[in-house]
């Protein structure tokens, strides 16, 4: 088991570098180009460096992706982070040199993927850090839709009232699932072909429930017995 060992920081040519092979996240590379215009790049992609071949990204494929998409030049774009508004800007970018193993450099594409996805968002913090930014969210990631959600009132009893339905009511009801042979069911759909709906299993199950309670209980005998009869002796 060996770790990562870092060996330099350099700004590298982006066709001298190669995507991780394999990477599964397919990230939003839109909303990391717009950062990246407006904020500049303020991470170094990690690359694992082998000895006689291109460097490989292990993090940020999708930056280095946004940075291709970005393409050589003046993009046009006022105050670009990317290209500085230079003719001459030729897609690069800031990286970090390791050297590791290849089950390492695997763990490390994964678990950069990964540990992003597995955090989550205190909405009060979220929402006062979005509120220092007087409405102009580009390069956050974040659009006035997001933050207008984030934002939105609490409903309304009226309304949650409408969300959650009263307990009584059929939407809440038990649910009957199970599984029986064939002829059970033909037999269910043969004894509850008078119901009034037949369309509806619900309505065929409460019509069966009211025939066995009208249906005479074969527990107990249909005439109880005389007390003439009790005792009287065998013939
Ligand atoms: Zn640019």
């Amino acid at each position: 088991m060996t770790q990562a060992t870092y060996v330099r920081t350099a700004l590298l040519a982006l066709a001298d570098l190669t995507p991780f092979p394999g990477n599964a996240k397919r990230g939003d590379v839109r909303a990391i180009l717009e950062s990246l215009r407006r904020n500049g790049q303020y991470r170094a992609l990690v690359t694992r460096e082998l000895p006689g071949a291109p460097l490989v990204v292990l993090a940020g494929n999708h930056t280095a992706q946004a940075l291709h998409a970005h393409g050589a030049g003046d993009c046009g774009h006022e105050a670009c982070g990317v290209c500085g508004n230079d003719p001459a800007w030729t897609p690069a970018a800031r990286c970090e040199v390791v050297v590791c193993d290849e089950d390492t450099a695997r763990r490390i594409n994964l678990v950069d993927n990964r540990a992003a996805d597995l955090g989550s968002y205190d909405p009060d913090d979220l929402a006062e850090l979005l509120s220092f930014l007087n409405e102009d969210y580009s390069g956050t990631g974040y659009q006035d839709a997001d933050v207008e959600r984030l934002l939105a009132p609490p409903p309304s009893l009226e309304e949650l009232a409408d969300t959650y339905r009263d307990p009584e009511d059929e939407g809440m009801w038990p649910v009957l699932r199970f599984t029986v042979p064939p002829e059970d069911r033909d037999g269910f759909y043969d004894l509850t072909a008078g119901c009034s709906n037949p369309g509806d299993d619900a309505t065929r199950f409460r019509y069966l429930l009211d025939r066995a309670r009208a249906a005479p209980d074969p527990q107990q005998p249909a005439d109880p017995p005389h007390d003439h009869e009790q005792g009287s002796p065998r013939p």
